[in-house]
């Protein structure tokens, strides 16, 4: 029997089942398969397209399914119930990052070339900031695309790095300096096909995260047609800046479904495991920390559940979402943590899903934007009273 809630409705729930049963049948068995092969296949992307999860954020006038929010919420943890920080990545940098721009301020061209197969499942996609000179400083890249003396054509060169779905995604989002020297007021945004020529990817090996694909992508004299540059030239950062609250607001709703796992998966080990004649959920030390896990998740839960309701209404939430992005990205950390303590030395074992949980959240608090650039986001505003405008007014 579910709790009364505000956000949620019984179409929720019911939706909620049909996703838990799909990650439960179609996801979960592979995990160990996906983790060794370091990506997860196209077939699931198709999947998920034909079961429209991959349409939720969109219109149907795109391919989307139209929804509320609120069911990108419940598929937003559900799909963290999987245990595989990797398949998570994959499925949502696609979804809620890498195609969100070209919804936004994209043509029509680029949203039938692009958005509507990306909504299908049939192309994967990925998003490219991150350069290897300049990650939480984006007016820093370097990446640069000009103009072709006819003009009809971009010529792009440069380098990305720790580029989700980078390696087997079909294209990218790319971020590109379109006017050398102008800092963040030369920044566009590119789309491109990552088979193109002149572009080299190489795989990355991360510590965890395994069945994501992470890749360094190199451009060198990579043709791209103007028509693939997504809303105004030089407007980039901007774009960047307001979709960033969706990105942050998207790693908060997994990272405390992930912690939420990871206590499911301790509570049952608790009443499993004995030790001095006793179950070892019954010592005290045990109990009290599992209070305080406990009560971390469910504050952290009800304050991004607050900030989704913010986004629902159309505010700016940059504060909220920093909030949330740095508090539960810190939160999993702690708690995923705490909870490998009381597995005992099965938890540093590979077949124990915590150990895998705990590789997994250690780059919560990095990807997506640091801690410390999360800390320094919500003090702009919080001590030099810094006031955002929505970018598409
Ligand atoms: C597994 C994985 C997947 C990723 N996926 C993507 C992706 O799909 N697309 C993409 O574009 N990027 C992706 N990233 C990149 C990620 O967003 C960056 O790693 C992150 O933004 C930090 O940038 P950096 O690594 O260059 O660190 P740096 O910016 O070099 O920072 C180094 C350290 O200095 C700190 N620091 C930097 N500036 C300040 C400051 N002003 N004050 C205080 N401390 C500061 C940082 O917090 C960090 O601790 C991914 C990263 C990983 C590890």
């Amino acid at each position: 029997m579910n709790r009364p809630s505000l956000y949620f409705t019984d179409e929720h729930e019911l939706f909620r089942q049909s996703v838990r049963q799909f990650i439960q049948k179609e996801v979960v068995p592979h995990t160990e398969e996906w983790e060794a092969n370091r990506r997860i296949p196209v077939s699931i992307f198709q999947r998920m397209g034909e079961l429209g999860y991959l349409g939720l954020p969109f219109p149907e006038a795109v391919g989307g399914t139209g929804a509320d929010f609120w069911y990108s919420v419940v598929f937003l943890e559900e799909l963290a119930r999987c245990g595989m920080g990797g398949f998570t990545t994959a499925v949502s940098v696609h979804e809620y990052m890498a195609v969100n721009h070209i919804f936004k301020t994209g043509s029509n061209l680029l949203k039938e070339k692009y958005l509507r197969p990306a909504i299908a499942g049939e192309k994967v996609a990925a998003l490219a900031i991150t350069e290897p000179d300049a990650g939480s400083d984006v007016s820093a890249i370097r990446t640069t695309a000009l103009r072709t003396d006819t003009g009809d054509e971009f010529i792009i060169n440069g380098a990305k790095t720790f580029i989700s779905n980078g390696t087997y995604g079909d294209f990218v989002t790319l971020v590109v300096k379109t006017k050398a020297e102008a800092g963040m007021n030369g920044i566009s945004l590119v789309v491109v096909d990552l088979d193109s020529p002149g572009i080299t990817r190489t795989k990355l090996n991360k510590i965890g995260w395994h069945s994501s694909d992470t890749a360094e992508i190199r451009f060198d004299d990579v043709r791209v047609p103007v028509e693939n540059l997504i809303g105004q030239e030089n407007m980039g950062f901007y774009y960047l800046m307001e979709s960033l609250q969706l990105e942050r607001l998207v790693a908060a709703v997994m990272a405390v479904s992930g912690a939420q796992l990871a206590l499911d998966w301790t509570l049952q080990y608790l009443n499993e495991r004995e030790a001095f004649g006793k179950k070892i959920g019954k010592f005290q030390a045990i109990r009290h920390k599992i209070a305080d896990v406990a009560t971390e998740i469910e504050m952290a839960r009800q304050f991004v559940y607050h900030t989704c309701w913010l986004f629902t209404q159309g505010e700016v939430v940059v504060k909220e979402c920093s909030m949330a992005k740095l508090a539960t990205s810190e939160m999993q950390k702690r708690v995923v943590d705490t909870c490998l303590q009381f597995f005992g030395g099965y938890g540093y074992i590979e077949d124990y899903p915590i150990a895998r949980a705990y590789r997994d959240a250690r780059v919560g608090t990095i990807a997506g934007g640091s801690s410390e650039i999360m800390r320094e986001i919500i003090a702009k505003i919080v001590v030099d009273a810094v006031a955002y405008k929505p970018v598409y007014e």
